[in-house]
C-alpha cells in the first residue's frame, strides 16, 4: 500500500490526489499526458487551462478512467483508483461535456434520472429527485419534465447536463469545456449561475477550459498547462496574474493583467489611508472588489470612500496598493 499521507502543498487529505500519472498513446512519440503530480482539495474549484491539445481532455479522461492512465497513480476521497472498476468509479463523478450528450429519445427527466436509475433506485426517489434537480439548475420541472432534449435551447441543455450529472450527489465532478459551444453572453449567465451553485453544494469540480478568462472568474485555482502538458503554473488567480511563474504563462495571460486584478482583489483588503477628515460621500462594503469600488467612484465622481467600519480610500490609495510588484510587471 502506498504511503498517502506526503503532501505536497500543505493539503492534507486532498479529495483528488495524481502521482505521475502519464498517458502515451501507441504510434506517439510524445506523451499526451507527461507525468503530472496534483492534489485537489475537498470542495475546491479548479480550472485546467492551456492551448489545444496540451492534454487538458486527456488529463480529465484519466481522473474518471474514460481513459487509462499508462503510468502513476490516482486517489480519490482518500481511495487508489488507479485499477478499481471504472464503471463503478464513474457513477461516483459526474462528467459534463461540451456537447452535453443528452440521450435524444429520453425525455428530459428520463435523461436526469439516468444515473440514479442505473443505481436501482425507486420510481418515486427518482422523480423527486428529477425535480430538485431541475429546480436547482432553473428549469420549471413542470415545464422541462417531459419535453425532449431537441426542444431545448443549447444552454438550457447545458443546465440539463450539469443536473444530470449531479444527479446522484457526486463529491467530485469533471467538466470539459461545459460552456465552449455557448454564445458569449448565456455563457457568461451561465458560469455566473454555476459559481452560485457551486456555493450551495460544494463540490470538487475539475473544469478544463481554454479560456483563461473563464478560468480567472471560475477558479479557485488555475492549473495552467504547457505544450506537452507541462505544468506551468498552479495557483490561485491572484497569484497567477501577480506572479506569473515563468514567460509562457505571462504570454498565455495576455495583457491586462494588472486590470484584471482589479477584479479579484477586495478594497477591505488594502491598506487605508490617512483620514483626512474630509467629507466622505460614498460607503462601500469591505468585500467589494476594487474593480467595484473603482466604477462606483467614476459613477458618483466621488476622489475618497469609506470602507464600511474602516478608513478612507482614494483613488490614489487604490492605485498604490493594487499596483504589480515592479519584478513581475517587468518584461
Ligand atoms: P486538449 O484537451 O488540451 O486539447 P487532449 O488531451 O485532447 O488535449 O490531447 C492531448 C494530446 O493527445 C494531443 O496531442 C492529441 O492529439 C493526443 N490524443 C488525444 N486523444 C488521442 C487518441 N485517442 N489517440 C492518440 N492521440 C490522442
Ligand atoms: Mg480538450
Amino acid at each position: 500500500m502506498p504511503d498517502i499521507s506526503d503532501t505536497l502543498d500543505g493539503a492534507t487529505d486532498p479529495m483528488i490526489r495524481l502521482r505521475g500519472v502519464t498517458k502515451h498513446y501507441d504510434g506517439s512519440d510524445a506523451p499526451a499526458v507527461a507525468p503530472l503530480t496534483m492534489d485537489i482539495r475537498r470542495g475546491e474549484f479548479i480550472c485546467l487551462v492551456g492551448p489545444s491539445g496540451c492534454g487538458k481532455t486527456t488529463t480529465l479522461r484519466m481522473i474518471n478512467r474514460l481513459v487509462e492512465p499508462t503510468a502513476g497513480q490516482i486517489w480519490i476521497d482518500g481511495r487508489d483508483v488507479t485499477h478499481s472498476d471504472a464503471d463503478e468509479l464513474r457513477r461516483h463523478i459526474g462528467y459534463v461535456i461540451q456537447q452535453v450528450g443528452l440521450i435524444p429519445h429520453m425525455s428530459i427527466g428520463q435523461n436526469v434520472g439516468l444515473v440514479p436509475s442505473m443505481l436501482g433506485w425507486d420510481k418515486k426517489r427518482i422523480s423527486g429527485r428529477v425535480d430538485e434537480l431541475l429546480e436547482l439548475v432553473g428549469l420549471d420541472p413542470s415545464v422541462y419534465r417531459s419535453r425532449y432534449p431537441k426542444q431545448l435551447s443549447g444552454g438550457q441543455q447545458q443546465r440539463v447536463g450539469v443536473a444530470r450529472a449531479l444527479a446522484a450527489d457526486p463529491p467530485v465532478m469533471l467538466m470539459d469545456e461545459p460552456f465552449g459551444a455557448i454564445d458569449p453572453i448565456t455563457r457568461e449567465r451561465l458560469q455566473a449561475e454555476f459559481l452560485q451553485l457551486q456555493q450551495r453544494i460544494r463540490k470538487t469540480i475539475v473544469f478544463v477550459t481554454h479560456d483563461i478568462d473563464e478560468a480567472l472568474r471560475l477558479g479557485d485555482r488555475i492549473a495552467i498547462f504547457a505544450e506537452g502538458s507541462r505544468l506551468a503554473q498552479f495557483d490561485t488567480p491572484l497569484e497567477i496574474l501577480t506572479n506569473p511563474a515563468d514567460d509562457f504563462v505571462r504570454s498565455f495571460i495576455g495583457e491586462g493583467a494588472a486590470l484584471r486584478r482589479l477584479t479579484l482583489l477586495r478594497v477591505g483588503d488594502l491598506p487605508p489611508s490617512v483620514d483626512t477628515g474630509d467629507p466622505v460621500g460614498l460607503t462601500v462594503g469591505a468585500d467589494e472588489t476594487v474593480s467595484a469600488v473603482l466604477e462606483k467612484m467614476l459613477t458618483a465622481g466621488a476622489e475618497r470612500v469609506r470602507v464600511a467600519g474602516a478608513a478612507t480610500l482614494t483613488v490614489r490609495d487604490m492605485l498604490l496598493a493594487t499596483a504589480l510588484p515592479v519584478q513581475a510587471a517587468a518584461r
